[in-house]
């Protein structure tokens, strides 16, 4: 099982700007082979990244546009690990492109990296450092501190080194024997977990999970940092004498005080982050622990955040981390995770009698059945839906048709998609094996931690 340990590094002032060369020399690296990439495309050819590799090594220490002003190849001074990697990713981003395309989801194309906007990091293969305690011994930068000790014990695939806020961090990819990343479960509950806009969570249990407290106070202070850095921007946009949008290519004079409240912000923002990836291990954890099944709505995050109010809350509860992080540890605990079809009607469904709510609308947090007189909350009765499109009673109760999909070994048989929906089971084929470390996919929807 591949799981990755992200371990903050207590960097010297030559390994940052090591790090931050490395890290550099890999976005060029792949804004070049993506440039390529597209280039070759629009010609009718089929480009292919070990080829793109290729033609890149031929130029690379001869080329002007990848030499200094000495004339002399400064890639040479990073390891080649951080020019070579961005290709598989960027065949690996292909890929996933292509295949979402034919599998009818939403796609996106691979995009260039900008400087300062794209997540900073670079790769190291396996072979190119070991871990000794708590210090790593890199290429080109030999010995550094680590502030633990390597979580795992297993193989290790390898490492990229990444900055969030100003530090610097080291994931290391261990491919650990099953048996030794095995956890035992506590119960063998199956819970519908309604993500919702009031609570972070709602569990078919009628219980309600809220945010962490320290999270409020943290954005309230992140709103009034926010509109300080921008009267910051304003500001020097007038002194340079610019109005309204700032031309591309313009540099605005950047002041000492706009650095340091650029910083501040950064650090504010990593600090909501690490809050919220805590309080959604700790749920996550607890769901797989508990239960043998949990089930989920598959929800169409894109989709929400296009709705401006509920972007907000969505953004908030960091949907997809969620989910991904239930996905990799459900294999630890072998409990499965089962997603309901984002149309299947989780709230407006009676979870006493199946009769449907038409009626309900976005802001009811709590209605009354017509059908028969039960008094719901919403949360908690989407959740006991959920609950049963894995147990298969709303199927018994309604005598709605039943699915032919059967759940996986232990549940119960029979799903019911009352309201035309689908259910699926999620397949564990995302573990964390993707170069970036633990919070891979949690970049789209949690705010921007860097
Ligand atoms: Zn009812």
């Amino acid at each position: 099982m591949l799981l990755a340990h992200r371990i903050r590094i207590n960097v010297t002032a030559a390994q940052r700007d090591y790090f931050a060369r490395a890290a550099g020399t890999a976005r060029r690296v792949w804004n070049w082979a993506l440039a390529e990439w597209n280039r070759q495309a629009a010609r009718g050819l089929r480009p292919n990244a070990m080829a793109l590799k290729k033609a890149f090594n031929r130029i690379k220490y001869s080329d002007p546009e990848w030499l200094d002003a000495d004339g002399k190849p400064w890639l040479r001074a990073i390891h080649r690990d951080a020019h070579a990697q961005p290709f598989s990713n960027l065949a690996k981003a292909w890929r996933r492109y292509f295949e979402q395309r034919r599998a009818g989801q939403l796609a996106h194309v691979p995009r260039f990296k900008k400087k300062g906007r794209s997540a900073e990091s670079f790769y190291l293969a396996n072979d190119k450092f070991r871990l000794e305690g708590r210090s790593a011994v890199l290429p080109k930068v030999g010995r550094v501190a680590l502030r633990e000790t390597l979580r795992w014990s297993g193989k290790i695939m390898g490492a990229s080194v990444s900055r969030e806020a100003g530090h610097w961090y080291l994931a290391v990819q261990v491919d650990v024997p099953d048996q030794l990343a095995r956890r035992r479960r506590t119960g063998d509950a199956v819970t519908g977990v309604d993500s919702g806009v009031t609570s972070a969570a709602t569990l078919s249990n009628g219980e309600k999970i809220a945010a962490p407290r320290p999270l409020k106070a943290a954005l309230r202070r992140l709103r009034i940092r926010s509109r300080r850095q921008s009267r910051k921007l304003e500001a020097a946009k007038a002194a340079a004498g610019i109005v309204g949008r700032i031309g591309k290519g313009t540099r605005l004079p950047v002041s000492k005080n706009r650095t340091k409240g650029a910083l501040a912000l950064a650090r504010l923002q990593a600090r909501i982050a690490r809050v919220r990836r805590d309080f959604t291990h700790k749920l996550t954890t607890r769901l797989c622990r508990e239960n043998q099944a949990v089930v989920i709505e598959d929800l169409n995050v894109r989709g929400m955040l296009a709705n401006g109010r509920l972007a907000r809350a969505i953004a908030d509860v960091g949907f997809y981390e969620f989910r991904r992080q239930l996905t990799y540890k459900s294999r630890r605990y072998g409990a499965h995770i089962v997603l309901a079809d984002r149309w299947f009607p989780s709230s407006k469904l009676c979870s006493r009698c199946g009769t449907r709510n038409r009626e309900l609308a976005l802001g009811d947090r709590a209605w009354t059945c017509a059908g028969c007189d039960a008094l719901h909350d919403r949360d908690v009765n989407a959740a006991i839906n959920l609950q049963r499109l894995a147990t298969g009673a709303l199927a018994a109760r309604t005598a709605l048709p039943e699915a032919s999909q059967a759940v996986t070994r232990g549940t119960a048989a029979g799903l019911a998609p009352a309201g035309g929906g689908k259910v699926t089971l999620v397949r564990h084929e995302h573990g964390q094996q993707d170069g970036s470390g633990q919070e891979e996919n949690a970049v789209h929807i949690c705010t921007r931690n860097r």
